[in-house]
């Protein structure tokens, strides 16, 4: 259902913000050239730097010139960017993990609240996604459903509404009727005619990223230490900002130079390997993978949206009608969904234990953004379940500043100590 400005919120209400928002002072942003630079020397790989321009230049890239294609915003795992490739549109996903921004965020919304919603916002009413047409807000935790209000402000909504319950059989129905209209609605947006041809080919583009990831999920996996944690977080947070096709064609150039370096290197890895769980991690926040890497920790696998959530399920099409390319979306984006909004623990849990199973990570470590309610219940559901299947497993909770990063370090040692 799109939001027009006009019905939400009084024009006069508007002004005043608007009016507020330009008296603010606003903090420098840093282009975060040093942490990249220091990431960049870390890798091992040299087609790493890709990615990490891409980081580099992301402020131009989102200033008005930045595009030739129009460029649509969207939050969360939950929107079919097929949709928007086929409109002929660039997809960018606006979750976002900046302090800075987070700190412009509590300047107009409650500090008490999840700092990717406030870094979120601080990004758009700084106008940071100059270039953005419109964004597209799932209804997924309440602090996104808010989020579609706060924006307002700033830019043309559409809000995404979607059933909480993730059994595919309850709800398909519902989701490909939302998708449906969300096609529709873009069609409208730009006058364009959009086919099953353009919606194959965009399942297509983006069935060539999933190809990709899953080869370089599997070979971190069994190759500790050659994409690094970095290299393979910049990459998937590179992927929110990037056509799908550029990012598969230097993800395999990626791949080809680190099965080149594991072949000529024989890994002599002998840290432990962890698979991590929990929240989100988007560059700059790292906190928590300087900490591990520090600590000689590999973190081999992860279930992160931003990460393995977003990159892993391909769209099966069992039948090339509009209808059923929709379904075959919704199975991608909603049914696959470990998102702890939904309903669908056991699908969460599963895919941990499956994980855990087919690598033989030696832990779990469960990072829980301060705040973000939903994913403390769900880790706190895990712990009892691995703690009786005796899989060592260490919850922690923080949030995008450093101020904790020697509380980190201490409670992780202690968990490595423990590992067999
Ligand atoms: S976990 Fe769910 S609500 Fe949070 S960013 Fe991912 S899809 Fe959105
Ligand atoms: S699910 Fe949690 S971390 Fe994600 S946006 Fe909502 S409150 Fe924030």
């Amino acid at each position: 259902m799109p939001i027009r400005k006009d019905q939400l919120m009084k024009e006069v209400y508007l002004k005043a913000i608007r009016t507020n928002l330009m008296h603010l002072d606003m903090p420098r942003i840093s282009d975060m050239a040093e942490e990249v630079k220091k990431y960049m020397e870390h890798s091992p790989l040299k087609n790493s730097h890709f990615f990490y321009e891409i980081i580099l230049n992301s402020n131009h890239r989102h200033s008005k010139k930045g595009f030739k294609k129009p460029v649509v915003g969207y939050f969360c795992n939950l929107i079919p960017e097929e949709i928007i490739y086929a409109a002929g549109c660039l997809p960018v996903r606006l979750c976002s993990q900046n302090d800075t921004y987070a700190k412009i965020g509590e300047e107009f919304f409650p500090a008490d609240m999840c700092p990717v919603i406030k870094s979120a916002c601080g990004a758009i009413s700084t106008r940071h996604y100059e270039n953005i047409d419109f964004v597209i807000v799932p209804a997924a935790c309440d602090g996104k459903t808010k989020l579609a209000e706060m924006l307002v402000p700033f830019k043309e909504i559409y809000f995404l509404d979607l059933p909480k319950d993730s059994d595919y059989l309850k709800s398909a129905g519902i989701w490909t009727g939302e998708y449906a209209k969300f096609l529709g609605f873009i069609k409208n947006r730009y006058d364009r005619r959009i086919t099953r041809k353009d919606l194959i080919d965009a399942c297509t583009l983006t069935n060539r990223r999933t190809n990709i990831f899953r080869e370089i999920y599997e070979f971190r996996a069994l190759h500790p230490g050659i994409i690094n944690a970095f290299d393979y977080f910049t990459m998937t947070s590179t992927s929110f900002i990037s056509d799908a096709g550029f990012w598969s064609e230097h993800s395999e150039k990626l791949y080809d130079e680190a099965k080149k370096l594991s072949s000529h290197n024989h890994s002599d890895f002998k840290g432990k390997r962890i698979l991590l769980s929990g929240s989100s991690i988007i560059f700059p926040n790292y906190k928590v993978l300087d900490v591990l890497d520090e600590l000689g920790c590999d973190i081999g696998g992860d279930t992160q949206c931003s990460a393995y959530g977003r990159l892993y399920d391909p769209v099966e099409i069992d039948e090339e009608t509009e209808e059923g390319i929709l379904r075959a979306l919704s199975l991608k984006y909603v049914a696959a969904s470990m998102c702890p909004c939904f309903l669908g623990i056991d699908k969460f849990i599963d895919r941990i234990l499956d994980l855990i199973e087919t690598y033989k990570f030696d832990g779990v470590i469960y990072n829980n953004l301060r705040l973000c309610q939903v994913f403390e219940i769900q880790g706190s559901l895990l712990k009892h379940v691995l703690r009786e299947k005796e899989i060592p497993f260490l919850f922690i909770k923080t949030d995008l500043g450093k101020e904790d990063t020697g509380q980190l370090k201490t409670r992780i040692e202690a968990f490595l100590e423990i590992l067999k």
